[in-house]
């Protein structure tokens, strides 16, 4: 496929004119919101031409293991965009979350989250001004998914974070944030603990950041970052953070401006752009017509902007705030069971107030069209001038304590070019002894360089050593120790120099 940028629009075109999008109506309440907002749209006059197609519980019963038929993704391919209603994930059958089966099939690397107050909708933060748009990296980290049992009673995720992801969202933060005609950009990050992963984003952002001096670029500890936003929400622009820090953060975010019933998002690609609401599927709600629609009718307003409709998105976002602000029809979870109206009515309320001016107050932005960039499709972005192996890391299950085990290491490497330099245990160094009251676990890290402490280490040698260590002691996992550039690349325990 080619690339966005390069095509110049990130939607398709039917024979008509009109913009193609697929719709998937989605399990539980998604079918109601998915009405309500097409109502919307179709009364706004949105030029789109939409294809239906299947995703979720129904295509599991099938017997489909990912969720997403081959019909259903040849659609997305061709239209490039879909609006989504939220699809049950299904628990203990072996089948994958058809929501992440479409996110990485598509590479929908961004996920963002605008945080808006709402006219209308009261919360401990109204009138506050909070307005904000988070930007999740949203395929990488540990939500690669990629875990294992190292010994019955230890447990290990990877966290992945590429220069390539970490370009890909940071150009498209302060891409957004010139096309939203905001000012400021916060990388939030663990930088300050996860050298190599966080600090990957944040060295990225703190170069990118020069390509745009229009805007004011800020790093923030991931954790000040959490807090700040509850102090002083309004205070913050865009922020840009890696995918497991943004789950937790953009939902934080939709808490500020009054919950999931009013938190629209949309997951970007260079491909492909999947819009959808926050919340699932509801599934107590389902059927009934009592779910609040707003979430996804202002994802939709992401979605019209994201096809170069602004004048539709805005007539339809002023629309929605007119609806909230005059408060005379809404949902239960606004005004509860006793005296709300149904998805319906709130729906039709909206396409009455199409054409409204937006209420007092309402801040509309002048939005442009978002700049996607391309990154080179080689899988090696970044190229050392120099890379060389320096040692090894072997992890070991073990039952014995750290001083016979690292004696025993010891004594194996007698004869051979490498030696024992440590023993950590979740982390932390415990051989050679130290102080540190540990409390361990019976899965060792053992690392070892090579004897004159900065020769390069040839790979017979490496081998020699994994065989001797292996006849006597069970391995897990093996990590190669290496320098890029003269640079270690590898972290060293806690208690060593
Ligand atoms: P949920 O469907 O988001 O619902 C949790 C609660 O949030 C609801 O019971 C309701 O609270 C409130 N809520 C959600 N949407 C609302 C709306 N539009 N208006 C008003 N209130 C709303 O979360 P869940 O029950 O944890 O998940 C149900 C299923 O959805 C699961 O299978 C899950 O995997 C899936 N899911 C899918 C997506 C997606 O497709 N992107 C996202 C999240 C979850 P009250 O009970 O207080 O009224």
């Amino acid at each position: 496929m080619t690339d966005a940028g390069a095509r110049g629009k990130p939607y398709t075109v039917g024979p008509n004119g009109k913009k193609l999008v697929t719709v998937i109506p989605g399990d539980g309440v998604g079918p109601e919101i998915v009405r309500a907002t097409r109502r919307v749209l179709e009364a706004a006059g949105a030029p789109i031409e939409w294809e239906e197609r299947l995703a979720g519980a129904a295509v599991f019963k099938a017997g489909l293991a990912s969720g997403v038929p081959p019909e259903t993704i040849e659609s997305i391919r061709k239209t490039r965009v879909v609006l989504k209603g939220p699809l049950e994930t299904p628990v203990g059958f072996g089948e994958k979350s058809a929501n992440v089966t479409l996110r990485k099939l598509f590479e929908t690397f961004a996920n963002i989250r605008p945080v808006k107050e709402l006219p209308g909708v009261r919360t401990p933060f109204s009138g506050r001004g909070v307005d904000l748009v988070i930007v999740r990296e949203n395929v990488e980290d540990v939500y690669a998914g990629i875990e294992y049992l190292e010994t019955p009673g230890v447990a290990e995720a990877l966290k992945i974070v590429t220069r390539k992801g970490c370009e890909k969202i940071v150009r498209l933060s302060f891409e957004l944030a010139r096309a939203e005609g905001r000012k400021k950009v916060h990388c939030a990050t663990k930088s300050n603990i996860l050298k190599f992963t966080e600090g990957l984003l944040k060295r990225t952002f703190e170069e990118i950041a020069k390509e745009y001096p229009d805007i004011e670029a800020n790093h923030i500890i991931i954790d000040n970052c959490a807090h700040q936003l509850v102090k002083a929400p309004e205070q913050f622009d865009v922020i840009v953070t890696t995918n497991m820090n943004g789950d937790i953060l953009s939902d934080e975010g939709s808490a500020l401006v009054g919950g999931l019933g009013f938190a629209p998002s949309a997951n970007l690609g260079n491909h492909v752009s999947i819009f959808e609401a926050v919340h699932g599927s509801a599934p107590k709600y389902a059927g009934k017509n009592v779910i609040n629609p707003t979430a996804l009718i202002l994802t939709a307003v992401l979605l019209l902007r994201h096809l170069e409709e602004f004048e539709i998105a805005t007539k339809v976002e002023n629309a929605v705030v007119s609806t909230l602000a005059e408060g005379k029809v809404s949902t239960r979870d606004v005004v509860g069971d006793a005296i709300a109206a149904s998805t319906t009515d709130f729906a039709e309320a909206v396409v009455q107030n199409l054409g409204k001016a937006p209420p007092k107050g309402w801040h509309v932005r002048d939005y442009r069209a978002l700049k996607f960039h391309s990154v080179p499709a080689t899988p090696a972005l970044v190229v050392a001038k120099s890379q060389r192996t320096v040692g090894v890391d072997i992890f070991l299950e073990s039952s014995l304590d750290s001083k016979r085990l690292g004696e025993a290491l010891v004594e194996l490497t007698k004869g051979t070019s490498l030696s024992l330099h440590g023993i950590s245990n979740r982390g932390t160094r415990v051989f050679p002894p130290s102080d540190a009251m540990l409390d361990v676990v019976d899965h060792w890290q053992c690392r070892f360089f090579a004897k004159d402490g900065k020769g390069e280490v040839s790979e017979p040698a490496l081998l020699e050593l994994f065989q001797k260590v292996g006849a006597h002691h069970r391995w897990i996992g093996l990590e190669r120790l290496q320098e890029f550039d003269g640079q270690p690349a590898f972290t060293r325990p806690q208690g060593e120099d």
